[in-house]
Protein backbone atom coordinates (compact mmCIF):
# COMPACT_ATOMS: atom_id res chain seq x y z
CA UNK A 1 0.00 0.00 0.00
CA UNK A 2 1.46 3.42 -0.88
CA UNK A 3 1.47 6.16 1.28
CA UNK A 4 -1.08 8.25 -0.55
CA UNK A 5 -3.74 4.94 -0.57
CA UNK A 6 -2.48 4.50 3.23
CA UNK A 7 -3.79 8.31 4.18
CA UNK A 8 -7.15 7.08 2.49
CA UNK A 9 -7.72 4.72 4.81
CA UNK A 10 -8.12 6.64 8.26
CA UNK A 11 -9.34 10.53 9.29
CA UNK A 12 -7.40 13.30 8.38
CA UNK A 13 -6.41 13.49 12.48
CA UNK A 14 -4.23 10.49 11.64
CA UNK A 15 -2.65 11.45 8.59
CA UNK A 16 0.40 13.29 10.65
CA UNK A 17 0.91 9.91 12.28
CA UNK A 18 0.52 7.94 8.84
CA UNK A 19 2.95 10.18 7.21
CA UNK A 20 5.45 10.07 10.23
CA UNK A 21 5.23 6.14 9.63
CA UNK A 22 6.46 6.48 5.65
CA UNK A 23 8.85 8.95 6.33
CA UNK A 24 10.42 6.14 8.41
CA UNK A 25 9.92 3.72 5.78
CA UNK A 26 11.15 5.81 2.91
CA UNK A 27 14.50 6.09 5.29
CA UNK A 28 14.87 2.37 5.42
CA UNK A 29 13.97 1.70 1.85
CA UNK A 30 16.67 4.03 0.30
CA UNK A 31 19.64 2.77 2.90
CA UNK A 32 18.97 -0.87 2.42
CA UNK A 33 17.76 -0.75 -0.84
CA UNK A 34 19.47 1.37 -4.03
CA UNK A 35 16.99 -0.42 -7.04
CA UNK A 36 14.13 -0.50 -4.66
CA UNK A 37 12.84 -3.70 -4.99
CA UNK A 38 9.89 -4.33 -2.73
CA UNK A 39 11.02 -6.39 0.06
CA UNK A 40 8.98 -3.74 2.55
CA UNK A 41 4.96 -4.02 1.85
CA UNK A 42 2.76 -2.15 4.31
CA UNK A 43 -0.85 -4.13 4.51
CA UNK A 44 -3.04 -2.59 6.51
CA UNK A 45 -3.56 0.81 7.86
CA UNK A 46 -6.94 0.83 9.62
CA UNK A 47 -8.73 2.72 12.22
CA UNK A 48 -9.43 -0.15 14.58
CA UNK A 49 -10.91 0.55 18.00
CA UNK A 50 -10.35 3.67 18.12
CA UNK A 51 -6.52 3.40 17.65
CA UNK A 52 -4.19 3.36 14.06
CA UNK A 53 -3.85 0.15 13.03
CA UNK A 54 -0.17 -0.68 10.89
CA UNK A 55 0.80 -3.72 9.74
CA UNK A 56 4.27 -3.86 7.75
CA UNK A 57 6.23 -6.59 6.19
CA UNK A 58 9.96 -6.67 5.64
CA UNK A 59 11.80 -9.93 4.38
CA UNK A 60 14.49 -9.35 6.64
CA UNK A 61 13.88 -10.21 10.40
CA UNK A 62 15.20 -7.55 12.33
CA UNK A 63 14.06 -4.96 9.72
CA UNK A 64 10.58 -6.35 10.86
CA UNK A 65 11.01 -6.52 14.19
CA UNK A 66 11.99 -2.65 14.42
CA UNK A 67 9.21 -1.88 12.13
CA UNK A 68 6.87 -3.71 14.52
CA UNK A 69 7.71 -1.42 17.31
CA UNK A 70 7.56 1.07 15.82
CA UNK A 71 3.91 0.32 14.30
CA UNK A 72 2.59 -0.75 17.94
CA UNK A 73 4.50 2.62 19.03
CA UNK A 74 2.15 4.88 16.61
CA UNK A 75 -0.72 3.16 17.62
CA UNK A 76 -0.08 3.35 21.41
CA UNK A 77 -0.05 7.34 20.32
CA UNK A 78 -2.90 7.35 18.65
CA UNK A 79 -5.02 6.30 21.30
CA UNK A 80 -4.58 10.12 22.06
CA UNK A 81 -5.61 12.02 19.11
CA UNK A 82 -9.05 12.58 17.27
CA UNK A 83 -9.35 10.86 13.72
CA UNK A 84 -11.18 13.79 12.69
CA UNK A 85 -8.52 16.80 13.51
CA UNK A 86 -5.86 15.36 15.62
CA UNK A 87 -6.32 17.19 18.79
CA UNK A 88 -6.77 15.59 21.67
CA UNK A 89 -9.03 12.50 21.43
CA UNK A 90 -10.05 9.44 23.28
CA UNK A 91 -11.84 6.21 22.45
CA UNK A 92 -15.16 6.46 22.75
CA UNK A 93 -16.80 3.52 24.15
CA UNK A 94 -19.79 4.72 24.09
CA UNK A 95 -19.76 4.49 20.37
CA UNK A 96 -19.80 1.50 18.24
CA UNK A 97 -16.20 0.84 17.14
CA UNK A 98 -14.55 2.48 19.56
CA UNK A 99 -14.47 5.94 17.70
CA UNK A 100 -11.47 8.26 18.50
CA UNK A 101 -12.56 11.59 18.97
CA UNK A 102 -11.86 14.84 20.43
CA UNK A 103 -14.80 16.46 22.31
CA UNK A 104 -15.88 18.61 19.82
CA UNK A 105 -16.51 15.53 17.41
CA UNK A 106 -17.42 13.26 19.31
CA UNK A 107 -20.40 15.70 20.46
CA UNK A 108 -20.87 15.91 16.47
CA UNK A 109 -20.65 12.39 15.54
CA UNK A 110 -23.05 11.25 18.68
CA UNK A 111 -25.76 13.72 16.97
CA UNK A 112 -24.80 12.07 13.73
CA UNK A 113 -25.24 8.94 14.90
CA UNK A 114 -28.02 9.41 17.13
CA UNK A 115 -30.08 11.47 13.88
CA UNK A 116 -29.85 8.09 11.67
CA UNK A 117 -30.84 5.93 14.11
CA UNK A 118 -27.63 4.08 14.44
CA UNK A 119 -27.73 4.47 18.00
CA UNK A 120 -30.04 5.60 20.64
CA UNK A 121 -30.03 8.43 23.45
ZN1 LIG B 1 -11.50 16.45 16.72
Amino acid sequence: MIREVALEQVGEGWSGLVNRFYDFLDVIDCAHNADRKPDLEVQVVEARLGMLRIVVTHEHPTVQEMLNKLANGIERYSVRVCEVCGGKGYRRKALPGFPNRCRTHYIELTNEMAESGEIEV
